[in-house]
């Protein structure tokens, strides 16, 4: 099974991608999980994507798609993934269209945690006390959603068109969403 998860930040869709990837053996792949190792380890990755990160604004999209690029040919998803966190522009969308066709991978869902704006806030509020993410200050979260409307939201119709969005309620509890994503992709 082969799944993109979307969502503005906060909806929740990276807990729900871990758990789903766990309960049918799947990759997990959050691009802003391998970009915060990155800076961690202070590889020219991080370095040229922590300046990004930490304004909330996209890392530039050839760097991200060569990560995809060399997650694919090394096999990493050849089994089965959620892609978390990407894609993330129309660009983005259009080369992972392009790198599943050469490679013959065929996308089965689109899943799209939906949530408004003021749900969002309070929850990034309660993240940052309790992870204290560089990037979940309020200036940086607004900045952030304000990203993902104009740039990201985007390529939902993209998902639309190839009749493999399916869009889940996301102000809800986390097993209540668990059990709709379950049942999305069964
Ligand atoms: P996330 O953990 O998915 O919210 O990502 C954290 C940050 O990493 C984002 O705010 C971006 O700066 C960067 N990032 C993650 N994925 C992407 C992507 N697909 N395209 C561009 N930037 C990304």
């Amino acid at each position: 099974m082969n799944l993109i998860f979307l969502g503005p930040p906060g909806s929740g869709k990276g807990t729900q991608a871990v758990r789903l990837a766990e309960e049918k053996s799947l990759v997990h792949l959050s691009t802003g999980d391998v970009l915060r190792a990155a800076v961690k380890a202070g590889t020219e990755l991080g370095k040229k994507a922590e300046g990004f990160m930490t304004r909330g604004e996209l890392v530039p999209d050839d760097l991200i798609i060569s990560l995809i690029e060399e997650k694919i040919a090394a096999g990493d998803l050849k089994n089965g993934f959620i892609l978390d966190g990407f894609p993330r522009t129309v660009p983005q969308a259009k080369s992972l269209d392009e790198m599943f066709k050469k490679n013959r991978i065929t996308l089965d869902k689109a899943i799209l945690l939906e949530v408004g704006d003021a749900e969002i806030l309070k929850r990034i509020k309660g993240r940052a006390e309790k992870e204290g993410r560089a990037d979940d200050t309020e200036e940086v979260i607004m900045n952030r959603l304000e990203v993902y409307r104009k740039q990201t939201q985007p390529i939902e119709d993209r998902y639309r068109e190839q009749s493999v969005l399916v869009t889940i309620p996301g102000e809800n509890t986390p097993d209540n969403i668990f059990a709709a994503v379950v049942k999305a992709v069964s």
